[in-house]
């Protein structure tokens, strides 16, 4: 991969980051979770009136139609900026491609839209309380009734579930066939009272991810995405847009937290002791892998036009690169990044999360070293 921008990516990243200089949205506001989503899904609109919501969506949706490099640019500069992430992040990065992919031209044209101005807000239950890295073996139940699918189930782990309209639901439809076989994709109007949505707290303080009980739902027949049990191929779509799409913004992010541990290192003096130096120097060439894999990755999609199973590699190097940086900063501020509702303490406690979200550190290693690396399946090893 050749990292020298081209002269037309230059010019996309000035612009970008004069356009940013210009319309930031400031420090987020106090005052919970709600008002705090209210406010990022107003920067979302502010992105879309500006053309930079769906920055990688071609034009014909509604987007930039930027090239791969370019949306890694996009991410980057957000980072860089110190920007909050769009609202509808789920929506952007994981529904927007997965219904371009497999969505009618009639989906295409009534969720598009909604998704990029933020209007309406998407959430993801594929995850169910005896089904998460098993996800085929999911027990929600959908039931053709007529024009209509009636779900029974419970969801959980549902991101950002109480602000949603739609979600992205796999569900059994046919029981009698293979686990992977008998699922079907749909999309799932929130807004009903067979949905009750409940929030789970976390160690964080906040409620970023909720429980969904499902009884006696209802979903039009012509929102499945895919066919009737398609859901498992139409679900990989959706994952392997999760682990890929935000790899960009997640390296900077974390590139941002280890700067400010460096600060904080050079500020003290503790910086001079050896010990913590040699961890700052393991933390800094961590950091540089992780974006040069991430750039790598670029070639893999440029090359096959969508992300491929080498995305499962970034996530879970991310991870545990934020997962070592937060740990480290505890261990030089000491009592102060424990602090009830300082930054500090809210990265090492959120930070917990990363290796279990959008797949846990033990799957993608399976998953690297069988479809990246081509090493023997975990069973066939095992026989
Ligand atoms: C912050 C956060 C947000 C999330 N948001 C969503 C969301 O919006 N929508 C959604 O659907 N889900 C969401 N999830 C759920 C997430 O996808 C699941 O937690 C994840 O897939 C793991 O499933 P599980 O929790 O059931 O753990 P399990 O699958 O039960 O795993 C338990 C342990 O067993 C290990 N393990 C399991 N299978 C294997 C194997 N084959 N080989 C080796 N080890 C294995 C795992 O690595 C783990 O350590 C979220 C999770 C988090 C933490």
């Amino acid at each position: 991969m050749d990292l020298t921008f081209s002269n037309e990516e230059t010019a996309f990243r000035d612009e970008l980051r004069l356009w940013l200089a210009e319309n930031h949205p400031g420090d987020e506001p106090d005052g919970g979770e709600d008002k705090q989503f209210a406010w990022r899904q107003d920067w979302q609109r502010r992105l879309n009136d500006g053309g930079w919501a769906g920055v990688h969506w071609p034009v014909e949706y509604g987007g930039r139609g930027a090239t791969y490099t370019e949306s890694a640019i996009f991410f980057e500069e957000l980072g860089r900026a110190n920007s909050p992430l769009p609202a509808n992040g789920l929506g952007l990065v994981l529904g927007g491609p997965t219904l371009m992919a497999w969505g009618t031209e009639e989906q295409k044209e009534r969720y598009l839209p909604m998704i990029l101005s933020a209007e309406e807000i998407w959430c993801q239950g594929f995850s169910e309380p005896e089904a998460g890295s098993d996800l085929a073996s999911l027990k929600t139940t959908a039931v053709r009734d007529g024009d209509e699918w009636v779900v029974n189930g419970q969801k959980v782990w549902t991101s950002a579930a109480q602000w949603s309209k739609w979600c992205m639901l796999v569900a059994r439809t046919d029981p009698d066939l293979p686990k992977h076989k008998g699922l079907t994709y749909f999309l799932m109007d929130m807004d009903q009272p067979g949905v009750q949505v409940r929030p789970l707290k976390q160690m964080t303080g906040g409620s970023e991810f909720n429980e969904l009980f499902l009884e006696d739902a209802r979903i039009p027949h012509e929102n499945i995405v895919g066919s009737e049990g398609d859901g498992w191929k139409v679900a990989m779509t959706t994952l392997m847009n999760e682990r890929s799409g935000l790899a960009f913004f997640l390296q900077v992010r974390s590139r941002q937290l280890l700067d400010d541990l460096f600060r904080h290192a050079r500020e003290s003096g503790q910086i001079d002791d050896p010990l913590v130096a040699d961890k700052l120097a393991r933390l800094h060439a961590k950091a540089e892998v992780l974006r040069l894999t991430a750039y790598r990755g670029l070639t893999q999609i440029e090359t096959y036009g969508q992300p491929g199973p080498e995305s499962a590699l970034t996530k879970l190097m991310w991870s545990e690169l934020n997962q070592d940086i937060t740990q480290f900063a505890a261990d030089l501020l000491g009592p102060q990044a424990l602090r009830d509702g300082t930054e500090w303490s809210y990265e090492l406690m959120r930070a917990r999360g990363n290796t279990i979200e959008g797949g846990t550190t033990e799957v993608l290693k399976n998953i690297v070293a069988e479809r990246v690396l081509g090493l023997p399946r975990l069973k066939a090893a095992a026989q």
